[in-house]
């Protein structure tokens, strides 16, 4: 396993050993932006998400999510009915009904988000007004917001994208002369929380991440905010933060060991902090981190794994497996490749690999029964029938539920791929 650090990676960004990228297009297979409520309203505590949709929508949630639902969730639909579609204000009114029962029912509620779906778009119905509308009936009390997560527009992860878009606007403004860290995209608290303490053993702040805790949390944006990403998902709340002034800090993704030193490596030079520093502060988690790695790394090692485009966590994740797993990398695909934020990713790869954007998806079957990998990581759909012809898989949504950022996740990361597979072993006996 090699560690990566910052010159390097800039020199591998220097010289011309970048990846070749296949594209596809044609028939697609993934969930759609919806999926992405999921994690976010465990994420934002006070924040109700009212999906504007249709039978289908309440359908996918209950199975995406119903298996986590220990107590009343922070989410439902408002269901389109064919009566609806013949009025506009019919539409309008049910919205407005539907949202009022929420919040009385939930006081602790204090941002409600009206999600777009695909009959929303449909029908044209507009949220943006609606959301104002509602915005000024409970001013003081909740903030109404929207963003769509129609699978018209949006895949699986692309729906956290567009919630957190939504958000920007709303940041306040970071005053002038001042600066602060935003790590940007969903993590889960305890990941959140070891992060923080490592920022602050560093010496590095104030930090702030997006989305926040709480509705009341609103991280500042401005000039001084240097942005690190968490997710690779979030290209468009990152263009809107540099509409704010925000600066990127650009680093792999913190997965795996290297992932995570070379990005709080990033934190580090932007803070003037020097490589022992770094050194003797990340020491003690990388030392537990090989340790726990050692082990999967055994049953992972010379294994061949295929990547179906859904998450866009494919290219870190591949980085991770490759470079300190051992494993052997038959495709990546990707389902968008954003080269800004992948440039330091890409740098990491084999220059050799099979890099696809974009989905064909029977042309991509065709080449996972050609290969035969020892592992699919794909979409829950596509697992079953894969599963059946003797392949072994991995669900890519298992890749947001999970916490698999940072030094001390690491070995539960390798483990997401090494079950499956010692598992396979057992069947095999
Ligand atoms: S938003 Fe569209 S794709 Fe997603 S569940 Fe609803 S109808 Fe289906």
């Amino acid at each position: 396993m090699s560690i990566v650090d910052t010159s390097s990676l800039r020199a591998r960004l220097d010289d011309h050993t970048m990846p070749s990228v296949n594209r596809e297009q044609g028939q697609r297979q993934v969930f759609c932006g919806l999926a992405g409520i999921v994690w976010l309203h465990r994420k934002i505590q006070d924040a109700f998400f009212l999906i504007v949709g249709s039978r289908t929508c309440a359908h996918l949630m209950q199975s995406a999510a119903g298996v986590m639902i220990f107590a009343e969730p922070r989410f439902a639909t408002a269901i389109l009915q064919e009566r609806d579609l013949a009025g506009m204000a019919d539409c309008n009114q049910e919205l407005d009904r539907v949202a009022a029962e929420v919040l009385e029912r939930r006081p602790d509620i204090k941002m409600l988000f009206l999600v777009g779906s695909c009959p929303s778009e449909v029908i044209k119905l507009d949220l943006a007004k609606a959301a104002e509308r509602l915005s000024e009936t409970y001013q003081d009390r909740v903030r109404v917001l929207d963003y769509s997560a129609s699978g018209l527009e949006t895949t699986f992860t692309q729906g956290e994208d567009a919630c957190l878009k939504s958000l920007v606007p709303v940041m306040p403004e970071l005053p002038d002369g001042e600066r602060s860290l935003l790590v940007l995209g969903t993590l889960p608290d305890v990941v959140e929380d070891q992060f923080k303490r490592l920022f602050a053993e560093l010496g590095i702040g104030p930090v702030h991440f997006l989305p926040p805790r709480h509705a009341t949390e609103f991280p500042p944006v401005g000039s001084g905010t240097s942005v690190l990403l968490a997710q690779p998902f979030v290209g468009e709340t990152l263009r809107a933060l540099y509409k704010r002034g925000a600066t990127l800090l650009s680093a792999p993704y913190p997965l795996g060991i290297e992932g995570t030193l070379a990005w709080l490596r990033a934190a580090a030079d932007a803070w003037g902090v020097s490589a022992d520093q770094v050194e003797s502060v990340t020491a003690p988690a990388i030392a537990r981190a090989k340790l726990g790695l050692e082990r999967q790394r055994a049953s992972l090692a010379g294994k061949r794994i295929s990547f179906l485009p859904d998450s866009q966590l494919e290219i870190p994740i591949a980085r991770f497996l490759a470079r300190e797993c051992g494993m052997e990398l038959v495709e990546v695909a990707t389902p968008f490749l954003d080269r800004q934020l992948m440039a330091s990713e890409l740098a990491l790869l084999p220059p050799d690999v099979r890099l696809t954007e974009g989905q064909d998806v029977e042309h991509q079957l065709d080449r996972v029964r050609q290969d035969r990998p020892d592992i699919t990581v794909c979409g829950l759909g596509l697992a079953n029938p894969l599963e059946a012809e003797g392949l072994r898989t991995k669900w890519s949504i298992e890749l947001v539920f999970t916490p698999i950022h940072g030094f001390d996740q690491a070995a539960d990361l390798a483990e997401l791929f090494a079950r499956p597979l010692v598992r396979g072993a057992l069947l095999k006996v």
